[in-house]
């Protein structure tokens, strides 16, 4: 399993990074990608220290740990800025948390993000078609999620992805150990949103060939 979106207390998750990798790796997971909520304020700190711990991790267990980060209520003007600035502190997977019908997120951040070409934008909520159009001509990945609030909109997100051809990966913004996909998780979350066990295994090589094209 890979999962490309997770939180750990650098942000508002509960575990240390150590803790979220070990558990991650006892369910079975090969990748997983420590995506802490970040802006212009900690990017800094944040960024290169699951930089440095997830190489330590990744040397120690069976498991690739990739340093990304997740670019959240980020001024949409500012969004190319903030990109390259998570990218040269050590971001290797950079999402965006995106226009969730659940929260107060900018007008214009999916756009933003699409055009500024961040790795993922997750829980995009009502995208429109145009910027699923240009997702895709952008190599922008559109996330399905599996958390609560987020996922509302999942159908809406897979139905306009197929027919324009935009790539999707499957996370679940982790932020309690629980939250870590399993068996059933992904069965549910898959029934809810219209999408099959091919979709699945589609959704996870498409995160497989993102991580191989960063060369990590
Ligand atoms: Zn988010
Ligand atoms: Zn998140």
């Amino acid at each position: 399993m890979i999962d490309l979106h997770t939180h750990t207390f650098f942000s508002d998750g509960v575990l240390i990074p150590s803790e979220l990798v070990c558990r991650a790796l006892a369910q079975g997971y090969k990748t997983i990608c420590i995506s802490d909520h970040v802006d212009f304020s900690n990017m800094d700190i944040t960024i290169p220290r699951l930089a440095k711990v997830a190489k330590i991790l990744t040397r120690e267990y069976k498991i690739k740990v990739i340093p990304g980060a997740e670019l959240t209520y980020i001024p949409p003007r500012l969004m190319p800025q903030a990109l390259r600035l998570a990218r040269s502190l050590g971001a290797q997977i950079v999402l965006v948390h995106g226009e969730t019908v659940v929260e107060p997120v900018p007008k214009g951040t999916n756009r933003a993000a699409i055009e500024a070409k961040v790795d993922i934008l997750a829980h995009p909520g009502m995208i429109t078609k145009d910027e699923v159009k240009l997702a895709r001509a952008n190599k922008v990945h559109l996330e399905i999620t599996t958390r609560r609030g987020h996922n509302k909109t999942n159908k809406h997100v897979a139905s306009l992805a197929h027919i324009y051809g935009a790539k999707l990966v499957f996370n679940t913004d982790t932020h309690e150990p629980e939250d870590l996909m399993t068996e059933a998780s992904i069965k549910k979350i898959l029934d809810l949103a219209h999408l099959t066990q091919k979709d699945f295994n589609d959704m996870q090589e498409n995160a497989n060939n993102l991580v191989a094209g960063k060369d990590l």
